[in-house]
């Protein structure tokens, strides 16, 4: 099973998250500026009260200086009081003065203004008075009565403004106060959202990249797997025997899955038992039987421990059986040993086991086709005995050998009696069957050792290592008669006879071909003698030997 690599959109989170963070951070920015200005703005205005605060207190105390000075000169008439007077004066009058007067005018029912104004110019003609010495004049009740009437409708003006002041003042800094409240909260907000939108992001960008990191690895492992299995492959098909695929597969299985011990088993001959790789690193029992082995059963990989487990003739333990099939045949079993199921379970998962299993399987057929076109490339395919080709390769050995051995070998010819009017008589598929039945006599008759050849058409070749030409005369009339009296395949058919000429092959320098001639010969005396006879090259030469006077004594014949 492929591994999922993580897709764009897994990063979108991590990415919803920082972006955000920004525009948290970008929005709390912006209030918190905004809400430092106003406060700024705020602060100033304060100021700005406090000034017209102290402005106005200062000009209290100047009109009391200057009515104190004024009474203090009425009193006792000494110069410092009128630099006193004038002093307070000069502050009265200064622009600091006329600015707060005028802010005092905005109160509706105090024109101060005009009331200061007037109780100035009172005080001044007063003073006035006073210096020209006409002291009675300045202490006459009306003006100074009007004066300190006016001088208390602005001291009340004045306490109101500063009242107003002192008021506003206290609403602005509670304000102010709310407002440095509203953007430190504002601040720490901000700055606490964006803390736990890092740290999401963060977490969430960690474990992404965790993921791909795994990802990445297991990719990286499942390359490597990738290229065991190529050179596997690779190595495979220059395989030429079952022991150079086993060694292939063995360094194979240690690369794919390494220290997970691995044993092969391969299908005997006869199919009723698999056979433990005998070139394979791997450990197990000798055999198993394929019926008590459930990944064979079931045709598909099995893992035993988990589920249903192979029985003691199968594969004992936990461990992870890959049927090995190519061609809709099951070659064998690739077995994987493992205490850790995990491991195994992992294994069949990801289906390197099954890639192994096919590699090899694959393999194997394709030793086997060749093995089979191979052996029908040297045998005949009607009648199953070897050809023409095959006595050519191994003949000349065969002779060598029983020459160093300094055994007989001799060569028989036979030849299938009349067989074109039993083709014609009875059909081409008759004639087939005959050949075969032949065959078959011949392999049941003649030795194991012996080399049964199907020579082409109706004529065999029968070539007998350690045997003298007395023996194989034997042996070939037992033949010819056991021919002669079978009944071919299918029942109703027609009897066939052979006629069989056998020869020995000279030690020495005689070759196969000289032999095969010698009873060739022999062959057409048997048929020329009436056929369905055994006849031998001594005899042949016998018959021509008495046949030499003969012809010497009737020339003209
Ligand atoms: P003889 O006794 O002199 O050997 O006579 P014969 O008819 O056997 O010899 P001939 O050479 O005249 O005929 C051989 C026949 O064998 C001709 C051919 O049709 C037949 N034949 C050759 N190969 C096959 C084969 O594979 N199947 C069948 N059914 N017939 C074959
Ligand atoms: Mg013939
Ligand atoms: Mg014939």
């Amino acid at each position: 099973m492929m591994p999922a690599f993580p897709r764009a959109r897994s990063y979108l989170l991590p990415i919803l998250f920082l972006m955000g963070i920004a525009l948290v951070g970008m929005v709390g920015t912006a209030a918190a500026v905004q809400g430092y200005l106003a406060g700024l703005r705020l602060q100033a205005a304060i100021l700005e009260q406090e000034q017209d605060q102290n402005a106005a207190n200062r000009l209290r105390v100047s009109l009391l200086e200057a009515e104190s000075a004024l009474r203090g000169l009425t009193i006792h008439q000494q110069p410092e009081y009128i630099e006193r007077f004038y002093q307070a004066l000069q502050y009265i009058e200064g622009a600091e003065a006329r600015r707060i007067i005028q802010r005092m005018d905005a109160i509706p029912t105090a024109p101060a203004a005009a009331l200061i104004e007037r109780a100035v110019a009172t005080h001044r003609s007063v003073v006035g008075t006073l210096l020209e010495g006409q002291r009675d004049l300045a202490i006459a009740p009306g003006a100074a009565a009007d004066a300190n009437r006016d001088m208390d409708s602005i001291r009340e003006t004045l306490s109101q403004f500063i009242s107003l002041r002192r008021n506003s003042i206290a609403a602005m800094t509670s304000q102010l106060r709310r407002q440095q409240a509203r953007v430190l909260a504002l601040v720490a907000g901000c700055a606490g959202i964006s803390a736990l939108g890092v740290l999401l992001a963060v977490v969430t960008l960690r474990v992404r990249m965790r993921a791909t990191a795994a990802v990445q690895s297991e990719l990286a492992g499942r390359s490597a797997e990738m290229g065991a299995l190529l050179q596997m492959n690779e190595l495979l098909q220059a395989c030429e025997t079952r022991a150079d695929i086993e060694c292939v597969a063995g360094h194979a299985a240690q690369a794919l899955v390494p220290g997970m011990p691995a044993t092969l088993y391969i299908f005997s001959s006869s199919r009723d038992r698999l056979d433990r790789g005998q070139n394979w690193p791997g450990e197990g029992p000798e055999h198993i039987t394929p019926t008590s082995c459930w990944a064979l059963k079931r045709g598909r990989p099995n893992l035993c421990g988990q589920g249903v487990t192979c029985d003691s003739g199968g594969c004992a333990g936990t461990a992870l059986c890959v049927p090995m099939a190519a061609r809709g045949e099951v070659y064998g079993l690739l077995r994987f040993n493992s205490d850790d199921i995990a491991a195994l379970d992992r294994l069949r998962e990801h289906r390197s086991a099954d890639a192994m299993a096919d590699g090899m399987s694959m393999a194997l057929a394709n030793l086997q086709l060749r093995d089979k076109l191979r052996g029908e490339a040297l045998r005949d395919v009607l009648t199953g005995l070897h050809n023409r080709r095959f006595l050519d390769e191994v003949g000349p050995t065969i002779l060598r050998q029983g020459e160093r051995r300094q055994s007989p070998t001799c060569i028989a010819v036979l030849d299938a009696d009349h067989f074109k009017r039993v083709n014609d008589t009875f059909g081409h598929a008759t004639g087939d069957a005959l050949l075969r039945a032949i065959a078959g006599c011949m392999t049941g008759i003649m030795r194991g050792t012996d080399i049964c050849v199907r020579y082409g058409g109706e004529e065999f070749v029968i070539l007998m290592p350690d045997c003298d030409l007395g023996g194989a005369f034997e042996r070939l009339e037992t033949l010819r008669e056991s021919i002669a009296t079978m009944h071919a395949e299918g029942g109703a058919s027609p009897a066939i006879t052979v006629s069989i000429g056998v020869a020995i092959v000279s030690q020495g320098s005689q070759t196969l071909d000289d032999a095969m001639r010698q009873a060739d010969e022999a062959l057409f005396a048997a048929k020329q003698d009436g056929r369905n006879r055994v006849v031998t090259a001594a005899m042949l030469a016998r018959i021509n030997a008495l046949a030499a006077p003969e012809a010497r004594d009737h020339p003209g014949e």
